[in-house]
């Protein structure tokens, strides 16, 4: 049975951005403001995917890769999730694909940009483009990949480790299934270590398959 969350987070409450497309969506999101993360990152990675995606995956922000290309998931942990979303018997047309945050947040050292994590009024600012995303799509299941995306869709109550794989329903909202973000599998050093989370990881996004279909 889905566990039903109390409370939802600033994605799946409150007011959110309006427009009558994603693409126009998108366009007003270009000039976004909301937060200081706009002025360092090189362009906003806004979500991408079909209209009819019945079945949105949300990650944290975009990384380096993603940053210069101006499109998600397109660098190492993009690889890692579709070839996972592939053996979970996924169809990726049958995803759209976004993020909690869509600015690029880092810290400069010297030539390199290290990832910086996302705080939580920059999560929550973000949330006003999420959430509209999720008010055109009216998927059938949201993923939330990893602590992020996981605050931004159902705040603080629910955790990455103590409901990981599970369905969180939420009151008038979507069936939320918790999992990691596949950037963390490409972290582990350990070869056997990193084996056995893909493989749980495969786990949790086969439990999608199972649920659409
Ligand atoms: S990170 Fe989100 S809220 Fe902040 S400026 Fe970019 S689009 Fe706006």
């Amino acid at each position: 049975m889905p566990r039903e969350a109390a409370k939802t987070g600033p994605a799946l409450s409150g007011d959110h951005a309006d427009a009558p497309t994603l693409t126009a969506l998108r366009r007003q999101a270009e000039g976004c403001e909301r937060c200081d993360l706009y002025k360092n990152a090189t362009q906003l990675v806004f979500g991408e995917g079909a209209a009819d995606a019945r079945i949105v995956l949300v990650g944290e922000q975009p990384g380096d890769r993603e940053d210069l290309a101006g499109h998600p998931f397109v660098g190492p942990a993009g690889r890692v999730l579709d070839e996972c979303l592939h053996e979970a018997g996924i169809d990726r047309s049958d995803c759209y694909v976004t993020n909690a945050v869509k600015h690029f947040k880092f810290e400069q050292r010297g030539k390199r940009r290290l990832h910086a994590r996302p705080n939580a009024g920059e999560i929550e600012r973000c949330a006003w483009w999420l959430g509209a995303e999720l008010n055109q799509l009216r998927p059938e299941i949201v993923v939330a990949l990893g602590a992020t995306a996981l605050l931004s869709l159902l705040g603080r109550r629910v955790g990455v480790t103590r409901n990981r794989g599970e369905f969180i329903t939420t009151p008038g909202g979507y069936p939320v299934l918790v999992t990691i973000h596949p950037s963390y599998l490409l972290r582990i050093r350990d070869r056997a270590d990193a084996d056995a989370e893909r493989a749980r990881f495969v786990s949790d996004l086969t439990r999608i398959a199972d649920r659409v279909g």
